[in-house]
Order: structure tokens, then C-alpha cells, then sequence
């Protein structure tokens, strides 16, 4: 299967005159005065969303991907499909020279590899965890399990 992929900026654009476009997001009609207007479909503002995280993709200057059906934000994208050589904290690109931190399928710069709840750094033996796709130190981890479910501990 060959996956397509596209970027595109959405363009926010006056209905037209005449007959109410439908939404490709909801199938409804759209009967506000703007549209966005994406991958050659209509949406509302509000249904034009990144698949991921559910940011919309509307405002301005943001930029859309999408892969196998998924539309995403640029973050989610390259979390998702980004190669190895982003670091899954700050998406920007290590270069190769650089070293890296790793856990699981994620690498990180040294800088971004702190708690993501509250940026303590970890030292060797310490214990991190993943919990979607966040790092977080033993603290937050624990907090966050009594407040609902959690993935898998790495390390
Ligand atoms: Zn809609
Ligand atoms: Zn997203
Ligand atoms: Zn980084
Ligand atoms: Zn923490």
C-alpha cells in the first residue's frame, strides 16, 4: 500500500453565494459565513481537527498533514511518522552527530529528556516513564495512575 501524503495550509474563506457547501468533517451543512477550505473539502472552523490531539487546524499560519485517512498537526505528525532523528519532546530535528537519550521507539535530546509534568532531570538509574508518549518521573507517574488508566512501564 503506498500511503499519500500531503501538506497543506487550510485556507479560511467567505462562503460562496448560492448553494451551502457540506462539511467534510461532519456532513452537516455549513451555514456560517466562513468555511475552511482543506484537501480540496469544506469544513466548519471548528471540525477541521488534528485526529491526535483534537487541536484545531484552523488558525492561522497552522499547517496540516495527513497520512493513511489521519489528518494531524504538524506535532502529532512527526511524532507519528517523524523519523528517528526527532526528538519526541521538542519535534525539532537531532542532528546525527548529537547524542541522544532513547525510550522505546522515541529519542530525545539530552536537554529534552526531563519530566514533561515538571522538567526534573532524570540521572542514571533513575526510574522514567512513558505514559502517552510523555515522559514523566516516578512523582507524576504515580499521581497520574491514581487519576485514571496509564500504558506500560518502560525501565
Ligand atoms: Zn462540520
Ligand atoms: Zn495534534
Ligand atoms: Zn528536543
Ligand atoms: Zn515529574
Amino acid at each position: 500500500m503506498v500511503l499519500v501524503e500531503q501538506v497543506s495550509v487550510p485556507m479560511l474563506s467567505v462562503q460562496p453565494k448560492g448553494k451551502q457547501k457540506g462539511c467534510a468533517g461532519c456532513n452537516r451543512k455549513i451555514k456560517d459565513r466562513y468555511l475552511l477550505k482543506a484537501l480540496d473539502k469544506y469544513w466548519h472552523e471548528d471540525c477541521l481537527k488534528c485526529a491526535c490531539c483534537d487541536c484545531r487546524l484552523g488558525e492561522v499560519g497552522s499547517t496540516l498533514y495527513t497520512k493513511a485517512n489521519l489528518i494531524l498537526c504538524r506535532r502529532d505528525y512527526l511524532r507519528l511518522f517523524g523519523t528517528t532523528g526527532n526528538c519526541a519532546a521538542c519535534s525539532k530535528l537531532i542532528p546525527a552527530f548529537e547524542m541522544v537519550m532513547r525510550a522505546r521507539d522515541n529519542v530525545y535530546h539530552l536537554d529534552c529528556f526531563a519530566c514533561q509534568l515538571c522538567n526534573q532531570r532524570f540521572c542514571v538509574g533513575d526510574k522514567f516513564f512513558l505514559k502517552n508518549n510523555m515522559i514523566l518521573c516516578q512523582m507524576d507517574y504515580e499521581e497520574g495512575q491514581l487519576n485514571g488508566s496509564f500504558e506500560t512501564q518502560v525501565q
